[in-house]
């Protein structure tokens, strides 16, 4: 299961894979960081300022494949520069980077492209206190609502005992 960790290092890696592959200096905007959006349609997006966003709907999905492909089609937006689309200079320096929607993904996007319309984020607080997304959903569901761990009966995240669930 997909957490934002889990997105934040898929993109630190792959920055680096890519900027071995073509120097810093040649790329027309320089990555600076990631952060999710609630985009209705889009898996991911960059910007100018060399923001990339990546859809929140991954984050408690198993489509790391897809992700994979997302930040490297986003890395090469920055890379040859936002001005050119998807043009034929954009297309090489994605074939370059590995980005390659193919038909290998169709599970994945079908469970993203679901995962999009979802309407409420899922908060995990945990026995470390850290909270986290847990995951986006269409309906509040009575076993989250109702939750409370007990001694023998819980669940856990990651290996971390759940104290707590809530919807936003
Ligand atoms: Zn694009």
């Amino acid at each position: 299961m997909i957490t934002w960790q889990d997105i934040q290092q898929c993109y630190q890696r792959t920055l680096r894979e890519l900027q071995a592959l073509v120097p810093t200096d040649k790329w027309q905007t320089q990555p600076q960081l990631i952060q999710l959006t609630q985009h209705k349609t889009k898996y991911g997006m960059a910007d100018i300022k060399g923001v990339v966003y990546i859809n929140q709907a991954f984050i408690g999905s198993e489509a790391d494949g897809l992700l994979d492909v997302t930040i490297r089609h986003e890395l090469a937006h920055l890379c040859v520069g936002i001005d050119q689309g998807h043009n034929a200079h954009f297309k090489s320096c994605a074939r370059l980077f590995k980005a390659n929607f193919g038909q290998h993904l169709k599970t994945q996007t079908q469970a993203i492209n679901e995962a999009i319309g979802f309407k409420y984020k899922l908060f995990a607080r945990l026995e470390n206190q850290q909270e986290i997304l847990f995951k986006t959903v269409h309906r509040k569901h009575a076993k989250y609502l109702n939750y409370k761990p007990k001694f023998f009966s819980y669940l856990t995240i990651k290996g971390q005992k759940v104290l707590s669930f809530r919807y936003e």
